[in-house]
Parts: structure tokens; C-alpha cells; sequence
């Protein structure tokens, strides 16, 4: 299999030092006491990142797993759960509560701009009985981003558990979980941590929990289940044998972030993510989202002249740049340049960006800029 130069949002590139975690010598992850260990170790600084004294649990499966199991460990029949939709995301999580039995009721928002918080502090004040709320950071299809600082205090004030898809924005975007009320929040290894796929955390905070341990029905699941997890350090009881070795690559991983820092990880983010905007639209092209833009994703609308497949074919076969359309009803609308974790790098985007341009004019759209240019006058 050749090696794609990989710019999509998620999964972006690995560096070394993770690939090579990956090889390390294994132990067995039940048997071993000393794994317990290294597995906590992992799930406290997963809670440094993200700024939390919640428990956090690392699971076996991608992201959608994640999702899967906060809806399947709080959902009971007959529980309403607000389901906030801005994206394909935010609406695809109603299908989770559905599955387990929960009513979801949608609050539906203008797709192009983040959830208005005036808007859903009226809607709330007219029906607030929920159980739990969902809701998505970085909804990648669009790239919107939505502010969670405002909207899950707000949710908590009327007694509604809240749980954060952040998949595409932690470690690209703040995120600060115990300051913003944030009972589940979520994340997948390929995106901004950039470790390959195959891992979802969660940090879970004791309303879940207690939500959780309140049911008057078991959770209907066994892999989908986070309270089986509550005290497998005391018990020394993992519900499944561990993947170490992804265990272990994503350790090196969120090493990485916490060497650089977290606030330079996230002030190159913003940087990289700013620039690139400025470059697209000098460029003549148009950005998708209107307002509430993630610094994780670019998202903008294909010119007329250009087609979704041509464009991505010849990124492809001329520089070797594996590049994202978008899909459901952004299919053949949009194309995504995913700068997140290791791909939000100045010299790689120069190069993308480089390519884009000699890519759109061979496609018959001129670039009213050099957008390569563009992009280093703005990161200066
Ligand atoms: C990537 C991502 C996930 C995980 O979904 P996949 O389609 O399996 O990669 C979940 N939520 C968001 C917002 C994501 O960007």
C-alpha cells in the first residue's frame, strides 16, 4: 500500500514516535498488575487535557464508539433526550437515543453557524425535561464549531446531563470540561491526536455516573456498557482484554501535546487554521460555515467549473494528497482540508495549498491569489 499524503480531517498523520510505541514489547494487559497501572496513568492525563477530575475510561473501538456508549449507558426506555443538531453529527446522535429506547427531541439550527445560545436559552425555558442533551463540538462535515462555554453551563442550570462529541476538536480547540459543566465528552484517537484509529475516551463525571447506577433498567449492552468500568483499577478487572499497543501509541501521542503544551498546540491550531481561512477567501472561494468557524477543519464551497471527484483524482495522482469532499448533503458541495494535530503544520499546508492552486487552475478556476502566498503573509 503506497503512503498517501494524508489532509483529510481525521485521520491525519502519525508521527514516528507513536508508530514505534506501537511496536513495543506487550505484556498481558489482564494479568499484568504493572498495566493497570500505566492504563491509569493514561486516563489521568487524559483528565489533564481536558482539564477534568472526572474519571476517564479508554475503550477499545473508534469514536463512534464513544458515542454509542454514552447514549446506550444513559438511555432508558421512554427517557427524553435533546438531541442538538447542527450537522450531520449532531443529528445522527438521535439515532443512538432512538436505538436504546429514549425519545429524541431535536433542536434543529441553522447548519451554516454555531448553535445560537439566546435561541436555545427560549427553547428551554419552554421545555426543559430531559434527561440528557447531546451535542457536537467540531461537526467535521461542515465544520462548524459550537461554543460549549455557554451552552452546557446552560444545560446543567436546568438539570440536563450533557454529552459532548468533541471527536474533531480536542486537541485543536479549548476544551475545558469540568468549567463548562460537561458530564460525558468524548474523543477518537485519529483525529487530533493524531494515533491511528481504533480508540475512544471519555471522561464521565459523577451525575452520569449516578445516572447511570439510578436506571431502573440494566444498560443493554456489554461493550457499550461504561458503568461495568466503574472501579476496574480496585478490582483489578478490565471487562475485556486491553488493546496495548494502540494503548501504548496513544500515550506517546498525547506525549506529544503535553511536551509542546497545550496552549501552543492550540495557539498553532488557531494560527494555522486562521491563515488557511484567509488564504481560501482572498482566493476567491467561498468557506462554508458563516459564523463559528473550528480551527480544526477548513471547509469551502466547490467552484462551479470544478467537480468534487476530478478535484480529489488529481490531488491524488499529480501530489499525492489525499483530500475529503464531504458527505449527505454536502456531497459534491464542499471539500475539507483537515489541519488538525500533526497536520496543522505550516509546512505541510504550504505544500497542500501549493497543490490545491495548480490543481483548481489545471480544473479551470483561477485563484484571484497566490493562495501559498497569501497564507505565509497571514502567518507571519
Ligand atoms: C470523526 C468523527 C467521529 C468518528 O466517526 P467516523 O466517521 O467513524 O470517523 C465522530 N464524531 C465526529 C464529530 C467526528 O469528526
Amino acid at each position: 500500500m503506497k503512503s498517501p499524503f494524508v489532509y483529510t480531517p481525521g485521520p491525519t498523520s502519525v508521527r514516528e514516535n507513536v508508530r514505534l510505541a506501537r511496536a513495543m514489547e506487550t505484556t498481558n494487559p489482564d494479568l499484568d498488575l504493572e498495566f493497570y497501572d500505566f492504563y491509569k496513568e493514561t486516563c489521568e492525563k487524559f483528565g489533564e487535557f481536558l482539564h477534568t477530575e472526572n474519571e476517564v475510561r479508554i475503550l477499545s473501538g473508534e469514536g463512534i464508539l464513544g458515542l454509542e456508549a454514552a447514549c446506550a449507558s444513559l438511555t432508558e426506555k421512554g427517557d427524553r433526550v435533546l438531541v442538538i443538531d447542527n450537522g450531520i453529527f449532531g443529528e445522527g446522535f438521535g439515532d443512538f437515543v432512538t436505538m436504546y429506547g429514549g425519545e429524541a427531541v431535536y433542536y434543529r439550527s441553522d447548519r451554516k453557524r454555531e448553535i445560537p445560545v439566546e435561541e436555545l436559552k427560549a427553547f428551554l425555558e419552554k421545555d426543559s425535561d430531559f434527561k440528557y442533551a447531546t451535542i457536537v463540538h467540531c461537526d467535521t462535515p461542515s465544520g462548524v464549531l459550537n461554543n460549549l462555554a455557554e451552552i452546557c453551563p446552560l444545560l446543567k442550570s436546568k438539570g440536563i446531563l450533557t454529552v459532548v462529541d468533541s471527536v474533531a476538536a480536542m486537541g485543536g480547540v479549548e476544551l475545558k470540561v469540568d468549567e463548562w459543566n460537561i458530564d460525558i465528552a468524548l474523543g477518537g484517537s485519529q483525529k487530533c491526536l493524531s494515533a491511528p484509529a481504533g480508540l475512544t475516551f471519555l471522561s464521565i463525571s459523577k451525575d452520569a455516573f449516578n445516572a447511570m447506577k439510578a436506571r431502573k433498567t440494566p444498560i443493554a449492552s456489554y461493550y457499550c456498557n461504561l458503568l461495568i468500568w466503574e472501579h476496574y483499577y480496585e478490582n483489578k478487572w478490565f471487562p475485556y482484554t486491553m488493546p496495548i499497543s494502540d494503548i501504548m501509541g496513544l500515550r506517546e501521542a498525547l506525549d506529544n501535546i503535553m511536551k509542546e503544551g497545550l496552549d501552543n498546540v492550540i495557539a498553532r491550531h488557531k494560527k494555522i487554521a486562521e491563515a488557511t481561512r484567509k488564504a481560501i477567501e482572498s482566493a476567491g472561494l467561498k468557506l462554508y460555515i458563516e459564523q463559528g468557524h473550528s480551527d480544526t477543519v477548513t471547509v469551502f464551497e466547490l467552484p462551479e467549473e470544478v467537480h468534487e471527484e476530478e478535484l480529489k483524482g488529481y490531488l491524488m495522482d499529480k501530489y499525492n494528497i489525499l483530500i475529503a469532499g464531504s458527505f449527505d448533503y454536502l456531497k459534491g458541495k464542499v471539500i475539507r482540508i483537515g489541519h488538525m494535530g500533526e497536520n496543522a503544520n505550516l509546512e505541510k499546508l504550504i505544500y497542500v495549498l501549493m497543490a490545491l492552486q495548480k490543481s483548481l487552475e489545471y480544473l479551470g478556476f483561477n485563484p484571484k491569489v497566490d493562495m501559498c502566498e497569501s497564507f505565509l503573509e497571514y502567518m507571519k
